[in-house]
């Protein structure tokens, strides 16, 4: 939302902090318990990130049961390197390898790696053609391999792969994901204790005081930034929450507040482009519109090209005039559409009031609720719009993630060892 008015960088805001003596599962259980009583909403919490520490993955998945979980590159990446060196793994054959499971750039195209894989299916075949490989680059090449397969592979296919990051809302083709951003905060609030109490060992209560000062004192730069003063500036997206100061001296005292606290609720969809806009920016030109309105309703459970070879053969069955709708059979509007397959067969589709359009005995809709003669029968009845809304809201209630609405957490790494010492 703001910019720093210096160097143009977004700031490091400050958000829930807690203060634990033990890095155990059940300080991160409720650490997460707590945030979500305090803030419901959070119960449809998409996507959480998170260095690889057990205790706060496990934590959270308490609190967050259907939220995503990502892992930083950076210490995935460094964990792999080390058990590479240990392996005596170095050099070139270190680097090309590292290369095979993160990527590389050769020139200004990057080539993907086993974290580009597509599917979890892609993951293992491309996991699997790698042994060979790597069996040949190093003598402990294959030991690596193996040692990849029991400790990594599930994590990957978990929380690091495409498909996964881009359920996490970090766009088509998604962004690596890192746990920076939120390292940074921890570098913000230890400067700030440090600034505040000095480097003497503090109390808890002189900590949380030093931090309150902190957020109330980023909570008054927020405001500043209403009447374009103070360190922050309005990103050109937010410019409508700006107060000219010739307004501001005519304004009354309950007009002022209402101003500035204005900046404190803008919703997540007004303050972060959400998987759907990233997507659509990205979209290539000349794509079909079903294609567009198919991803753009928060279809992305389903990958580009399937959802393309969908919208294009209904858009076929249309312009073919292949669709009929059955002069009211039933309560509910009902379509008929000739087999390709089985020219003696037709496909039976019925729409639903509530949005909900079903192809019968169709192979392809009893795996996920869409199809092509669905798509072109709603189409023919100017209700798409509507069915792709119950698609993305049925695909949520199953226990699936209305990835439209993605809000990523990344959790601070955390200076202190792990387990068993207060910071
Ligand atoms: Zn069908």
């Amino acid at each position: 939302m703001v910019l720093n008015r210096e160097d143009g960088n977004h700031p490091t805001m400050i958000g829930p902090v807690l203060l634990h003596e033990k890095k155990t599962q059940s300080t991160y259980s409720l650490f997460g318990g707590t945030l979500k009583s305090l803030e419901p909403d959070l119960k449809n919490l998409m996507a959480f990130g998170s260095d690889d520490e057990k205790a706060l993955v496990g934590g959270f998945n308490e609190s967050f049961e259907r939220a995503t979980h990502l892992l930083c590159e950076i210490h995935v990446r460094k964990n792999i390197d080390t058990k590479l060196v240990s392996m005596d793994i170095r050099g070139e054959c270190k680097q090309s390898i590292m290369d095979d499971i993160f990527g590389r750039k050769i020139g200004s195209v990057f080539e993907s790696g086993l974290s580009d894989a597509g599917s979890a299916e892609e993951f293992i075949r491309m996991l699997e053609s790698l042994e060979e490989k790597w069996s040949s680059l190093h003598q402990n090449g294959k030991a690596f391999h193996s040692w990849f397969g029991l400790n990594k592979k599930e994590d990957f296919i978990r929380s690091v792969i495409s498909p996964v990051r881009q359920r996490a809302g970090l766009g088509c083709p998604p962004e690596k994901f890192t746990t920076n951003r939120s390292e940074r905060t921890n570098g913000v609030l230890q400067d700030c204790v440090k600034r505040e109490c000095g480097t003497a060992k503090t109390d808890e209560y002189t900590v949380v005081k030093s931090i309150e000062k902190l957020v109330k004192n980023q909570e008054q730069e927020l405001e500043l930034a209403v009447l374009d003063k103070g360190e922050y500036q309005l990103r050109p997206e937010f410019r409508h929450l700006l107060v000219a100061g010739h307004k501001w001296t005519k304004m009354t005292n309950d007009q002022r507040k209402a101003a500035l606290s204005r900046v404190h609720h803008v919703s997540l969809e007004e303050s972060s482009p959400n998987s759907v806009a990233t997507i659509n920016t990205r979209l290539v030109q000349g794509e079909s519109r079903v294609f567009q309105q198919m991803l753009s309703a928060g279809v992305d459970w389903i990958t580009p090209d399937v959802l393309k070879f969908i919208a294009h053969k209904a858009e076929g069955l249309i312009s073919e005039g292949k669709v009929t709708e059955l002069p009211a059979a039933s309560a509910y509007a009902t379509f008929i559409i000739p087999s390709r397959s089985k020219p003696t067969k037709l496909h039976v589709i019925i729409e639903y009031a509530n949005g909900k359009v079903e192809c019968q005995d169709c192979q392809g809709y009893s795996a996920s609720f869409l199809c092509a003669h669905a798509v072109a029968a709603s189409l023919k009845r100017g209700t798409l719009e509507a069915y792709l809304k119950w698609l993305v809201a049925n695909k949520r209630k199953t226990g699936g993630l209305n990835y439209s609405k993605a809000i990523t957490f990344g959790m601070p790494a955390g200076r202190g060892r792990k387990g068993d010492r207060p910071p």
